[in-house]
Formats: C-alpha cells, structure tokens, sequence
C-alpha cells in the first residue's frame, strides 16, 4: 500500500530482536521493516531461525531481547489472538472431524447468515467453492492446505504468516499453489510474511526477500537485487547457482589464484571471489576468448550446464548455461575445446579467500 506521500506505509518495526533458547543463540539482533500490502519471504538453510522469527511474530514465542512495533507501539507483551494474524503452518491443522466449512467457520468469530457467506467467499477465493460439507481426510493435501489457507483468512488479518505452507506437497502441486497463493494475496493486498527454504519459491513469490543465515539477516532485497548482486558470499551461493572464481584483487585487477590473466577490474587489495551466473557465461566453439575444455555435459532441458575447466584461470571449473537453441549450433561434447567470455557487466567480486 503507497500513501499519499508515495511512501509505503509501515506495518512492523522489528528492532534489536534477539532469542536465545538457554545458551544457544538463535536470533542475533535483527532489524527488520514489514511494509504493507508486501510479500515478504524469510529465506535460508534449515536452523537458521525463520520459523523462530515467524514465532515470535506471531506471538507464540517470545524474545529474548528487542521489541516488535506496530502503529507505534510495541506489541511483544499481546498474545497471539490479541495480535490476530493470519498463520499457516506446514501441516495442515484442519480439525479431522469438522467439515471443510465448520473448519473455515472456525476462523470466524460470529455465526448465522452472514458467517455462512463470508464462509462461502473464503472457499470461492481459495478455488473450492463446492467442498464444505467434506471432511479433511476426503482432501488432497494441497485443497486441505487452501482449506487451512481460508480458514487463516477468514478473519480478514491484516498480516498473514505462512511458515513452509508448501513444503509437505508434491512439486506439481506446490507450483501450482504457490501462483494461486501469490494471486490470493495481491488482489487482497494482505501483507504476507512467509518462511522457505526453497529459493526458487522465494525468488518467484517474495516482493521483497530476507535472507538467513546463523540467526543473522545476510540481506534484505528485492528478488533481482539478491539473485543479481548478493551481498555475502553466503547468499551468492545459496539463491541460484554460481560459480566463485578464487583469486586476489591487486593494482587495480582480478586474477585467479595460479594465474596472471587479468579477468576483471577491481579497486582496493586481497583475497577475492570474482562472482557470475551460468547464464553469463558466453561459450562458443571458436573466436576470441578464453580457451577452457568441456568436462561435462548436463542436458536440463531448455539449456545445458557445462562444465567447464579453464586451464589459463588457475584450473578453475565453471559451471556455464547454454540454452537450447544455441546448443543446437554448437559442436560440444565432453573435451571438447571451446572459448569462453563473461559478460563485464554481470561481474561481481566478494571480498574474502577461503571456502563459501
Ligand atoms: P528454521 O525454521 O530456520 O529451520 P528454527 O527457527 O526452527 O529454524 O530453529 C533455529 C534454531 O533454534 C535451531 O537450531 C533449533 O534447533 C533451535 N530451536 C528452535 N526452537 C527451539 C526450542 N524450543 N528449544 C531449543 N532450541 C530451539
Ligand atoms: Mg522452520
């Protein structure tokens, strides 16, 4: 939501917020602005503390140190029905022995007529207008999850939680979902805060992506920000796949380590990662270029990975992506010898030595 100022408004204002469970450490002072009518997705490896975070959003943990603003004031001390946010969890959480409508109407407070149809409209929003007299057990997992989905809705929250909603169905399913999710949510325009360990289902549903690692926020950004230019070496190797170059930045250049090709410029001095995607990578079978020879050929469909080893680059192997169409023109096979450039545009080099 713009306001009149063309600022977005704020809906939440984490500040300084720490968990720790006895002496382990599972939230490091995080600072964190939830705008509204954003999707917002908490992503990272397993353990780095999404859902403690979500919790704590949600009310049913409580921190540790810092505090969670809303509208001015902080809300830490408020239940979680106080709160009244929308959650949604991994499993579905139906209660077996109501039916689909007695478990949406669960989310409501009232009954009688107009219970009846605001429960009606939940299940037509969620696509399942014809399935309020069955039970849970009579449901896919994906209907029992946009069951579970209207029943958080049903309440109309201003804010709604998913913690890992897609993570139990299969992958048909969960694409399928998840652009039936995203829809949901931009024509409601709720703000959304959902927890993933999927990067690809961050990058495709997120306005805005927070990246975890350690009980630390690595990066805050949009999808093109973080999956175009990674704060960390740790979140250039966790969204999407890249390739890190090795090597040392010195009088104003990028060489890999065991090599005195020059492959980028770069300011300042040190260890470095010389950073870029499969997809900029520009392979061809003759011309100018970096001489590197094919070790392996992975056919995926509508592109090829390459590997690649690069001889004049200290041996470094690349991944490189070479979509189908231009395959087809291109005589590669395992040793094959071909001729690599990388786009200067699409570089990056991350400070430090050492393994990602
Ligand atoms: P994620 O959702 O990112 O996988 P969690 O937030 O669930 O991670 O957990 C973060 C860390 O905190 C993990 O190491 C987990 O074992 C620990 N943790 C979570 N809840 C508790 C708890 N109630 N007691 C002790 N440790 C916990
Ligand atoms: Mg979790």
């Amino acid at each position: 939501m713009v306001s009149s100022s063309g600022q977005t408004a704020l809906l939440l204002a984490i500040r300084g917020l720490g968990k720790t469970f006895g002496r382990y450490v599972a939230l490091k002072t995080i600072d964190l602005d939830v705008h509204e009518g954003e999707f917002l997705s908490f992503l990272g490896p397993s353990g780095c503390g999404k859902s403690t975070l979500l919790r704590i959003i949600t009310g049913l943990e409580r921190q540790s140190a810092g505090t969670i603003g809303q509208g001015g004031r902080d809300i830490s001390a408020l239940s979680p029905a106080q709160r009244g946010f929308g959650i949604l969890f991994q499993s579905y959480a139906l209660f077996p022995n109501l039916t689909v409508r007695q478990n949406v109407a669960y989310g409501l407070n009232g009954s009688g007529r107009a219970a009846e149809a605001r429960v009606a409209e939940l299940l037509e929003m969620v696509g399942l207008p014809d399935i309020g007299g069955k039970f849970p057990s009579q449901l896919s997992g994906g209907q029992q999850q946009r069951v579970a989905l209207a029943r958080a809705l049903a309440p109309s929250p201003k804010l709604l939680l998913l913690d890992e909603p897609l993570s139990a169905l299969d992958a048909k399913v969960r694409v399928h979902l998840r652009e039936q999710i995203k829809d949901l949510q931009r024509r409601l325009g709720i703000t959304t805060i959902m927890v993933t360990h999927d990067q690809e289902e961050a990058l495709a549903m997120a306005d805005r992506i927070v990246v975890m690692n350690h009980g630390t926020v690595e990066q805050v950004g949009t999808p093109a920000e973080i999956y175009g230019h990674p704060a960390s070496l740790f979140v250039a190797s966790f969204v999407g796949k890249m390739n890190l170059v090795p090597g040392q930045v010195a009088g104003g250049a990028f060489r890999p380590h065991g090599s005195t090709a020059t492959i980028a410029e770069a300011q300042g001095e040190g260890a470095a990662r010389l950073c870029v995607r499969p997809e900029d990578i520009e392979v061809s079978d003759a011309g100018s270029g970096t001489a590197a020879r094919v070790e392996g050929v992975e056919f995926l469909g509508a592109f090829t990975r390459l590997r690649l080893a690069v001889p004049g680059w200290g041996g470094v192997v690349l991944s490189a992506d070479v979509a189908a169409r231009q395959m087809r023109d291109l005589a590669i096979a395992p040793g094959a010898a071909v001729r690599i450039t990388l786009d200067p545009t699409r570089l990056q080099l991350l400070p430090g030595g050492g393994d990602a």
